[in-house]
């Protein structure tokens, strides 16, 4: 693996490989790398001949300064889990890289910015995502870039950049990858300390009461939410949302008749927590005559 710091020595590591045909898959990271990034390098190393993997914290998508400041890196750790997961060419830039002098040019994805975590976070947030996201995309020219379920709304928000701007790749989705008890991955875990742990299983069994409710045949949003909210305040965490909403324009839903996401973010202790879980209506249900039952059958249930 080699690791390039700036556009130009990236360029010239891809101005071999992609005439020749080779296809190129890129991760973007930002460090403090985990079982979820490793699913994702070998995603790509799986379908592609080059994987680059982008390692840089993006200071425009941090709306607050101290969780910037507490953002775990340790480039070393990472650059060796990325060689051994398959990556072929680490890209670190510095900032001034990134963000140069006198840079003033912001992507702004209207809409789908402005809800959920945009709500919580202010929209300058996913500007930021959106912002780094195309320039990575821009850089490296992958045909390919893998992005984790994990941050579902930000998946959404690159979908539609990467649609809007007519960027010439794929974007393919990731499973999100969880401890054994489920807790999603995140970089952020480390500074989950004693009971925090234990509560920060709240979101899962939050997302899990939500997903027994629905596969019981509940079909109404709002009874979904109270489920998962009700489970979340028995470990002693209110969330800051807990929603059903459509995975692709993230509006809310009343009542589920396609598939939907139920997305979730929480603070626990000083951490801050999202995960998500998508419902799956089958194909029976949805060609079920009104008043055909509520019960899922055993074959959908599990
Ligand atoms: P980050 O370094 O947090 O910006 O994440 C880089 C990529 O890893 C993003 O596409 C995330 O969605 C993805 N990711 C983060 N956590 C997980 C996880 N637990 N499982 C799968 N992918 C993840």
């Amino acid at each position: 693996m080699r690791t390039v710091r700036t556009v130009g020595d990236l360029r010239a590591a891809l101005r071999e490989p992609r005439p020749a045909g080779h296809t190129i898959g890129l991760v973007p990271t930002m460090g403090a790398l985990h079982d979820g990034h490793i699913s994702l390098i070998r995603a790509a190393r799986t379908a592609n001949d080059l994987v680059v993997v982008s390692l840089f914290v993006n200071p425009a998508q941090f709306d607050d300064a101290g969780d910037l400041a507490r953002y775990p890196r340790d480039e070393a750790r990472d650059a060796a889990l990325a060689a051994a997961a398959g990556t072929d060419l680490l890209f670190a830039p510095p900032a001034g890289e990134v963000y140069p002098d006198g840079f003033a040019t912001t992507v702004h994805v209207a809409g789908l910015t402005e809800t959920l975590e945009g709500a919580h976070r202010g929209v300058a947030h996913f500007d930021g995502v959106a912002t780094v996201v195309t320039k990575l995309l821009t850089m490296v020219g992958p045909d390919v870039a893998y992005f984790g379920q994990k941050d579902a709304q930000q998946l959404a928000v690159i979908r539609r950049l990467v649609r809007d701007l007519d960027l010439p790749l794929h974007i393919e989705a990731c499973p999100t990858v969880r401890e054994p008890d489920g807790l999603a991955l995140s970089s952020r875990n480390v500074h989950l300390a004693g009971a925090d742990r234990e509560r920060a299983l709240a979101l899962k069994r939050g997302l899990d009461a939500a997903t027994a409710a629905f596969e019981a045949g509940e079909r109404d949003a709002a009874a979904i939410a109270r489920a998962g909210r009700a489970a979340m305040e028995r470990l002693g965490v209110e969330p800051e949302y807990l929603a059903v909403v459509s995975p692709d324009d993230l509006r809310p839903v009343r009542t589920i008749a396609a598939d939907v996401l139920v997305a979730v973010a929480a603070r626990v202790g000083p951490t801050r927590l999202i995960d998500n879980t998508i419902l799956r209506l089958g194909a029976w249900a949805q060609t079920r005559p009104p008043g055909a039952g509520e019960a899922a059958p055993a074959a959908l249930a599990g």
